[in-house]
């Protein structure tokens, strides 16, 4: 059996033989020895002795076996425990020129990604990923919520057309999901509270630290709900995860520079905004936009929230912010009005702390066949690829909602990391396919 470094250092081992599997992370040569720093399979790193006649020609990156005794000695980085081995066995020996270095661009590094997810800063990364995966189907599961998967080739637009990535299917047209909703309206009314993650393709043209090509979708629906509901789910569901996670990876935080208590802090209820109180803060901030014709001019009534003024809504706030009630305008077809507020949806967005900005969006569905077949027309959506989904408001309606939650976009937040290119092992954006 071999060992990880995690298991070696502990005081129980000291003396103990032990065999270690992993890649050369950094290496020191001396006249008699040599100083491996070992990465095993799950990142963790130790150092490792050998004589230097037994690491002849070794390299950094190649993957190694060692098999040596594990010795306390406090000078030894990464925890104080070392292992001095006798014997060296290479699986596969790296050429000399690997590519990532401690000063690498930005460009490189992604251009070399497969072998730059080898840095510890990716690793750290893709296990926060993995805990925030299983944080948040824990409590899907805990909270009685069943896991569904929609398709990704569909044939109606959830969020416009301008972001959709149409492919060649068979003879006809179709396009990749940019949501699971509509599937997982139909499957509430048979299956109650529904979640599911699916990749979500959007064409997303401007370069910005927030948008990626594809993204893991989180998206949940439940019937008989009202928007206070769906607001509650959120902010359990988000607490949960942010909480687990500042638990169970606080090493991988403080790595990336980020402070878990203040991720343990994360807790309900988180705070509400309606979007007129928002326009109004802004307003008062003299907070700019540019119109979709290119002038810049105040934010006002009836724009919807960019990067910016979300921005300034929660560079200081201590807690999430959900802001309630956005225009119907500058919202999805689907999306419920407000009875009492004309004009008005039914819908929150949820705005992470540090500036982050929106993580999340739901609200209450349009139930009514008339309403909905007036707004899909409204539109000038292709009435016949939706044809399907107005059916679930002809055979036994009833009120509904649910949200969508960006994945990368949480993960960004927690990691506190700039660029959601750097959540995600394989980024896609407009730019890049590869690797
Ligand atoms: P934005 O206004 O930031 O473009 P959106 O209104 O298009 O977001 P929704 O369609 O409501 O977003 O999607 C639900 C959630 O999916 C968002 O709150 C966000 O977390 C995530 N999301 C949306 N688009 C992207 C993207 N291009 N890359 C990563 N995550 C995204
Ligand atoms: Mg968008």
């Amino acid at each position: 059996m071999h060992s990880r470094s995690n298991d070696i250092k502990s005081p129980d081992n000291v003396g103990k033989l032990v065999t270690l599997r992993g890649w050369v992370h950094r290496l020191r040569k001396q006249k008699d020895n040599t100083f491996i720093l070992i990465r095993d399979d799950r990142g963790g790193i130790i150092q490792v002795i050998v004589p230097s006649e037994k690491a002849v020609g070794l390299t950094i990156e190649s993957s190694i076996e060692v098999r040596g005794v594990v010795r306390r000695d406090v000078r030894a980085p990464e925890g104080g425990y070392e292992i001095k081995a006798n014997e060296l066995k290479i699986f596969g020996l790296a050429q000399l020129d690997y590519p990532i270095g401690e000063y690498q661009s930005p460009e490189i590094l992604l251009d070399k990604r497969h072998l730059a997810l080898r840095t510890r800063r990716m690793i750290a990364i893709a296990k926060i990923r993995a805990f925030v995966l299983k944080f948040a189907r824990d409590w899907f599961t805990e909270n009685d919520w069943i896991e569904v998967t929609a398709p990704i080739i569909v044939k109606s637009a959830v969020e416009g057309g301008s972001t959709l990535f149409r492919i060649k299917y068979f003879d006809q047209e179709a396009f990749l999901s940019q949501s699971a909703q509509l599937y997982l309206e139909s499957m509430t009314f048979c299956l109650g509270p529904v979640w599911s993650l699916t990749p979500s393709f959007r064409a997303e043209k401007s370069r910005t630290v927030r948008h990626l090509v594809e993204f893991s979708h989180l998206e949940a629906e439940a019937p008989w709900v009202n928007l206070e509901d769906i607001l509650n789910v959120q902010e359990q569901l988000v607490s949960a995860i942010v909480q687990n996670t500042a638990k169970h990876a606080s090493e991988e935080l403080v790595l990336l520079k980020t402070d878990p208590n203040e991720l343990r802090r994360i807790e309900p209820p988180f705070d509400r905004l309606t979007y007129l109180q928002a326009i109004e803060t802004l307003r008062a901030k003299d907070c700019i936009i540019k119109t979709e014709s290119g002038d810049q001019r105040t934010i006002q009534n009836g724009d919807d929230l960019n990067i910016d003024s979300e921005r300034e809504l929660t560079k200081d706030s201590r807690r999430p912010i959900f802001v309630i009630g956005y225009p119907l305008a500058v919202k999805p077809f689907y999306v419920k009005e407000d009875p009492l507020n004309k004009g008005m949806g039914l819908v929150a967005d949820l705005l992470a702390t540090r500036g982050f900005g929106e993580i999340t969006s739901g609200g209450i569905r349009e139930d009514d066949v008339n309403a909905l077949t007036k707004r899909i027309e409204k539109e000038n959506m292709d009435r016949s690829s939706y044809d399907w989904y107005i059916d679930l408001r002809r055979y036994g309606s009833v009120p509904h909602g649910g949200f969508g939650l960006g994945i990368e976009r949480l993960v960004r937040w927690i990691t506190n990391i700039k660029d959601i290119k750097d959540t995600v092992l394989f980024p896609r954006t407009m730019s890049r396919v590869t690797p």
